[in-house]
């Protein structure tokens, strides 16, 4: 497309926020001769565990990773049953079909984009009846071999983790484990209680646009010893404690976290804080600057978020635009946009797997048709704000 106009200013999509402190503890390292299983991922771990008031940390290379981990450990394989959300970044689910496990999705709240809890609640008794009640949670093919019904993985969608309260009981009444993939929300609360506390285990991110960056890597949290042990060796080539070099107690994984991404982290970790505060300070702008936009819906924080820790700026335009067209348009002024998430039962393997259809999850495919997410970060100026929300006032006329 031709641009139409020369922007002020370049605005990138995400942007990480380093200072000298994170250079140095980086460059520290390297002075070293240990790059790996060091002491600097003690420290990070120590640094996440004490942020969140966890027991244990678990430092792995990627949210998905981390992930992963909380399956294998929950002993979650084939043909089991998790319940979880369609409206998620790809990982939540994939890490679910990496041990042949069936994803139960559930649609979502239409206000904070999170799993349904009524839904959840519906599903499981559902499910635990079997037969034809069973029978209208399944995808329309892969689910012939039915394992049990082991788990829910609800998303904490764009710093907002919700509805905790309700997701416990229902677990706990059935025996099922509770997953919280907190890849979003590092630093986040409900109800006065930190993300990655929420369910049995947790999982952080730290991909360059997440709250805090170490380049690739993520951190799994619990109070569940059993669950930390395994998860210490299943990261590390399923080396039990007291194993050798080459001995491998469990088919285990290389997610281990290298020691320069640790130390970066360690030291994101001292600013969170501030990298917290600024997020929030961008967000402000952003509602300051768009309240009149009569096309856009803003994000909506609930009662029970007692901190939102910002992750994304998702807007929802009004149904009479097409959200494409929207941020074509954005890009011919220079900025940066995108859709957020893309319904994850729609994505081609996805449908090739289970058989999904348009229609099967419309809360969720509304909100992939309409969010758009915003150009965000702790580093974006009030003038950048300011640009975003004028160009489009100017396409949403
Ligand atoms: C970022 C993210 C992940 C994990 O991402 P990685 O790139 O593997 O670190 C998982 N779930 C959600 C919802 C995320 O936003």
């Amino acid at each position: 497309m031709k641009s139409n106009r020369k922007p002020k200013f370049h605005i990138p999509m995400a942007s990480p926020d380093i200072t000298e402190a994170e250079k140095k503890a980086v460059m520290s390292v390297l002075e070293t001769t240990t790059f790996s299983m060091g002491p600097e991922h003690v420290k990070f771990e120590q640094a996440i565990a004490n942020h969140v008031g966890a027991k244990h940390a678990i430092a792995v290379n990627s949210g998905t990773a981390g992930l992963h981990l909380c399956i294998r450990a929950a002993n979650i394989g084939k043909g089991d049953l998790v319940i979880t959300t369609p409206f998620s970044f790809m990982a939540s689910s994939n890490v679910l079909l990496f041990e042949n496990t069936i994803p139960i999705f559930v649609d979502v709240d239409p206000v904070t984009g999170n799993i349904d809890v009524e839904l959840v609640s519906q599903a499981v008794i559902d499910l635990k009846a079997g037969g034809d009640s069973a029978k209208k949670w399944l995808p329309r093919k892969g689910a012939e071999n039915i394992g049990e019904l082991k788990a829910i993985l609800p998303v904490d969608v764009f710093g907002q983790p919700y509805d905790y309260d309700p997701l416990r009981k229902i677990a706990d009444k059935h025996n099922m484990i509770l997953i919280e993939d907190a890849c979003e929300a590092l630093g986040a609360e409900y109800k006065g209680k930190k993300a990655g506390k929420l369910g049995d285990m947790a999982t952080f991110a730290f991909y360059p646009n997440k709250q805090i960056t170490t380049g690739e890597g993520g951190m799994i949290v619990t109070d569940d010893d059993k669950l930390a042990t395994m998860m210490r060796a299943l990261r590390n080539q399923g080396r039990a404690p007291g194993d050798t070099w080459l001995e491998h107690s469990y088919l285990g994984y290389n997610y281990r976290l290298d020691e320069m991404s640790a130390a970066m982290g360690r030291v994101q970790m001292t600013r969170i804080d501030e990298l917290l505060e600024k997020r929030a300070k961008v967000a402000n702008w952003y509602f300051t600057n768009l309240k009149n936009n009569k096309a856009l819906s803003l994000p909506i924080i609930v009662a029970d978020t007692t901190k939102v820790s910002w992750f994304v700026f998702v807007v929802r335009i009004a149904a009479e635009y097409n959200r494409d067209d929207v941020i074509n348009q954005l890009a011919t002024f220079g900025i940066p946009s995108r859709p957020y998430f893309a319904p994850i039962h729609l994505q081609p393997f996805m449908i090739e797997k289970f058989g999904y259809k348009m229609g099967d999850f419309p809360i969720t495919e509304d909100l992939g048709n309409r969010g758009m997410a915003l150009p965000f970060s702790g580093v974006m100026t009030e003038d950048h704000v300011i640009e975003v929300s004028e160009s489009l006032a100017k396409i949403l006329k």
